[in-house]
């Protein structure tokens, strides 16, 4: 098994490692992990150089970069696309809302942006141009780039009771973020329709346009750097059955349209954070496994002091599941809720060796 950590800049500049890159990849190694993602930008905060910065930036990653390589360690960056907790709290225009008018509510770490401010989105393909250049990744993770929406609602249990009903209730409801002015302008500009609930299909169709439109400049921006990076795209936690539908509704990922754009996804199965069974993320690969893309899952870690021996036994069992359904790649979120599990960093290094 190939696998991946996440890292973010808390960890790697916080009390554990002070920005101390050396121990940060040899620990990592030393767990058999062999690829480490980070991270481009955070918010307002920037982890590469700047062709006009002022003075060099104190948290600029290519020195974790240089190192990675000298370690043999594939060195991949993420770029969060909507999803800017200091935009979201400076620029109220830019905040998703629901069709009764209502903002979406701040999460502790998730603050969405609404999709069709162009200035916006123009900022982040100018950063992804910035990062490509200067990190030079061999593999760019895209995530959040998906309409907002409530992650929990689509794990309702009273959904799964009612079974089709509510499925099929909806595909006949306006999805509840973004409904904003911005968004409704574009769509009446576009269609020519006033209302969404005009024509449902037509504001489906709307919403998967508006994330296709960045893929698409996304893939041009970074194609055209001499990096050119391998674009990995992240699906968010979706209910399972019909996860391809409900990704659709629900967030505008269209599965058979963006596969011109990117043939890798990288579906986050976290299944801990959102109290599934360990059944719900073999359902996601099992039904991605009839679409055409290179499956590198994302599976999630309980909190230190929630962490039980059930939870070694479900990561052996759905490692092995993957292995039987021949994906061979897998990413763990994140290497600070790992670092302190030496149970499961045994488990990493017996997989990563194993020949298969
Ligand atoms: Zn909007």
């Amino acid at each position: 098994m190939n696998f991946a950590v996440k890292v973010y800049p808390r960890t790697i500049w916080g009390e554990r490692y002070h920005g101390n890159f050396d121990q940060l990849t040899d620990e990592i190694a030393a767990a058999g992990i062999q690829n480490l993602i980070v991270p481009a930008f955070q918010g307002a905060r920037i982890f590469f150089a700047q062709q006009f910065d002022p003075e060099p930036n104190p948290w600029s990653l290519l020195p974790l970069r240089e190192l990675c390589a000298q370690k043999q360690l594939g060195f991949a960056v993420e770029f969060p696309i909507f999803n800017d907790r200091d935009t979201f709290d400076r620029i109220p225009a830019f905040r998703p809302q629901s069709p009764d008018g209502q903002t979406y509510p701040p999460d502790f770490w998730y603050r969405p942006i609404c999709p069709s401010h162009l200035d916006f989105n123009q900022h982040r393909l100018h950063l992804i141009e910035g990062a490509t250049a200067n990190l030079k990744p061999a593999l760019a993770l895209i995530n959040f780039l998906w309409c907002p929406f409530l992650p929990r609602p689509a794990f309702d249990t009273a959904e799964t009771r009612s079974g089709t009903e509510t499925w099929e209730e909806m595909g006949s409801r306006v999805p509840m973020f973004c409904v904003c002015p911005a968004c409704r302008q574009n769509f009446t500009e576009v269609t020519g329709l006033a209302n969404p609930l005009q024509d449902i299909e037509a504001w489906f169709a709307f919403r998967s346009e508006q994330i296709i439109n960045v893929l698409a400049d996304i893939e041009e921006v970074s194609q055209q750097s001499p990096a050119a990076p391998s674009l990995l795209l992240e699906l968010p936690p979706i209910a399972t059955p019909h996860f391809a539908e409900r990704l659709r509704r629900l967030t505008g990922i269209h599965l058979e349209a963006i596969r011109r754009l990117s043939s890798a996804l990288s579906p986050q199965l976290f299944y801990n954070e959102h109290g599934q069974s360990p059944a719900w993320p073999l359902a996601v690969l099992d039904e991605l496994a009839a679409y055409d893309f290179s499956l590198f899952p994302q599976l999630d870690f309980p909190e230190l002091t929630a962490f039980s021996e059930d939870n070694l036994h479900e990561f052996v069992f759905l490692l092995q599941s993957l292995e039987t359904r021949k994906i061979g790649a897998l990413s763990l979120f994140h290497w600070e809720n790992i670092v302190p599990l030496p149970q499961v960093l045994n488990i990493v290094e017996q997989f990563s060796y194993a020949v298969s």
